[in-house]
């Protein structure tokens, strides 16, 4: 992943027509890529800010099929995202996990129902399950949760799905669409459509955030992957093109891992106002989420409001025994969902179907919106085989379901930097060398100065906020210990990629103002 090179070769591209331009680079428009580019097409990507800058670092971080889908009856939905969900973890195994969730229940009646509905997940999932789900009585739930609340316990149901990092999932996916010879580039804006005589769409114009340097590419088929900003892109092809997404605001917080003091996740089926929520271990911390409010406005950096805060830390309250307070936050993110439904519907965004959607504008903009990112991969199969039909591009097999992620599963499995993929045993081998480079930089995250080093070099951050938010998690595990090693990740940064201190002091500032949304 070298940005200078891919530019250059952009550049070179200039008179040539890609087979497809995908516009977006979150979970959607990388899989989108990644599919078309293993298919043997000629593949570009444009992301206007950083990959998975938008809704799809701010996941609740689950590769799951929806026990909340099943109640709701989506069994359809539910299968194929647990059939994907097995695929995930067989071609990422570095960065997904098998976690087990305990179901804590208070009635015979709950346990009769949790218990029937969770073997049926079980079933659902066929040869691809991640294991049995089963009752436990409330003496083994409160050895498993001891921080559990055990007022009125009767039990609990053991299930299983998959965890893992978004973010880190999605560098996995660009750097996977780079090593077959696509072109996948972040902070470059697609601001117009271009069409030929006939009105028929056949390329973009893109501009290079930094330089301002404007492209104008060519392209068979140009497919809108941008999330809550699906509608911005469909009205550069129709200004009268009616809104298709419904948007849904989620927020999680982050506390210490005292309060849990388990490996085993918890998930609230039901809480006051019906939603579900889950507390989950990650990395050295837990994560509680999520919220479920609409709102009318899109942002790339949207806030959470404080009732969604409240309404996390009031239900917490009711099921640990040592209740996390506002101050003891350690980091508050929030995310936007592009449900795809129509804005006029009715209907709650939380009874919102969590499915995708596949358009085909008559000028040819080909947009896909919705569904999650645990059914990334059939999303993108979908799409390029509706490209396929639609006459853009000669057809090709879908080779995605069994594409690796990473070379050599046994080569990074149990060290410390697996979520690196091949890179591991480059950054192992970088502190062998210079064992200083092994020391976090800071107590409260997991984070070495080899990793940042590696990062710099190999997975094309322009920004701090890359750096802290994305390449590692440092912003959504602790925002204030982010927000306090910022100066020597500018410095190191500055330093690897040739950036001078006036770089470094406008970084500090935007990253400093940044921080304040998650704390
Ligand atoms: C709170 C919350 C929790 C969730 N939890 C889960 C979960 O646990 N498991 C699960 O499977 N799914 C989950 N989801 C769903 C999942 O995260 C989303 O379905 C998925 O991330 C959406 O990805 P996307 O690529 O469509 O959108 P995005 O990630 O938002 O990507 C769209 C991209 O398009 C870019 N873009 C926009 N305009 C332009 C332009 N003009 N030029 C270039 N680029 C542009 C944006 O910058 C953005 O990066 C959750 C969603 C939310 C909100």
């Amino acid at each position: 992943m070298n940005r200078d090179l891919l530019i250059q070769e952009l550049r070179k591209q200039s008179e040539n027509t890609w087979d497809i331009i995908v516009i977006g680079g979150g979970a959607t428009g990388l899989g989108v890529a990644l599919d078309a580019v293993s298919r043997g097409y000629k593949t570009l990507l444009l992301e206007q800010s950083d990959f998975a800058k938008g809704t799809s670092s701010r996941s609740t971080k689950l590769v799951h099929g929806g026990v909340r889908y099943m109640a709701q009856g989506d069994l359809q939905l539910v299968m194929e995202a647990l059939h994907e969900r097995g695929l995930m973890i067989k071609n990422a195994p570095h960065l997904i996990i098998n976690q087990d969730f305990i179901i804590p229940v208070y009635n015979l009646w709950d346990s009769l129902i949790y218990t029937a509905g969770l073997k049926f997940y079980d079933l659902l999932a066929g040869r691809l399950s991640l294991g049995k789900s089963y009752f436990i009585n409330r003496e083994t739930t409160m050895s498993r949760l001891p921080m559990l609340n055990p007022k009125g316990l009767r039990g609990g149901i053991v299930y299983h799905d998959g965890k893992f990092d978004d973010s880190r999932m999605s560098v996995a996916l660009a750097k996977a669409c780079i090593d077959r010879g696509g072109i996948v580039l972040n902070y470059i804006k697609v601001i117009s459509l271009l069409k030929n005589s006939s009105g028929k769409i056949n390329g973009v114009i893109a501009l290079e955030k930094e330089t301002g340097e404007e492209f104008s590419l060519k392209a068979r088929v140009v497919i809108n992957a941008t999330g809550v900003f699906t509608d911005i892109i469909s009205r550069m092809d129709n200004p009268k093109s009616k809104p298709t997404i419904k948007t849904s605001q989620g927020v999680h917080i982050v506390i210490d891992k005292s309060f849990l003091q388990s490996n085993s996740a918890i998930m609230i089926p039901k809480t006051s106002d019906g939603r579900v929520l889950f507390a989950i271990p990650w990395y050295n911390e837990i994560l509680i989420g999520t919220t479920d409010t609409p709102v009318e406005n899109v942002s790339m950096e949207p806030v959470a409001l404080g009732k969604e805060i409240d309404f996390i830390l009031n239900t917490a309250r009711n099921y640990l025994i040592k209740p996390p307070k506002k101050e003891d936050i350690l980091s508050i993110f929030a995310g936007l969902r592009p449900l795809a439904a129509d804005p006029g519907n009715p209907a709650s965004t939380r009874e919102v179907s969590r499915r995708h959607k596949i358009t085909l504008s008559s000028s040819g903009l080909l947009s896909i919106t919705g569904g999650k990112w645990t059914t990334y991969r059939r999303m993108a199969e979908e799409t390029i085989d509706k490209a396929i039909k639609a006459g853009f591009i000669v057809k090709r097999k879908c080779i995605s379901s069994t594409l690796r992620l990473i070379s050599n599963v046994n080569s990074c499995h149990n060290t410390r930097f697996e979520i690196y993929g091949d890179g591991a045993s480059e950054i192992e081998q970088m502190i062998d060398e210079n064992p200083s480079l092994g020391v976090p930089f800071d107590k409260r995250l997991p984070y070495t100065k080899a990793e940042i080093i590696w990062i710099c070099r190999n997975e094309m951050p322009q920004t701090i906020e890359d750096i802290l938010a994305r390449r590692t998690r440092s912003l959504f595990l602790n925002a204030r210990a982010s927000s306090d090693i910022a100066a020597d990740i500018a410095g190191l940064m500055a330093k690897e990629l040739g950036y001078d201190s006036i770089w470094q002091k406008e970084q500090l500032e935007s990253y400093n103002k940044l921080v304040m949304n998650y704390i």
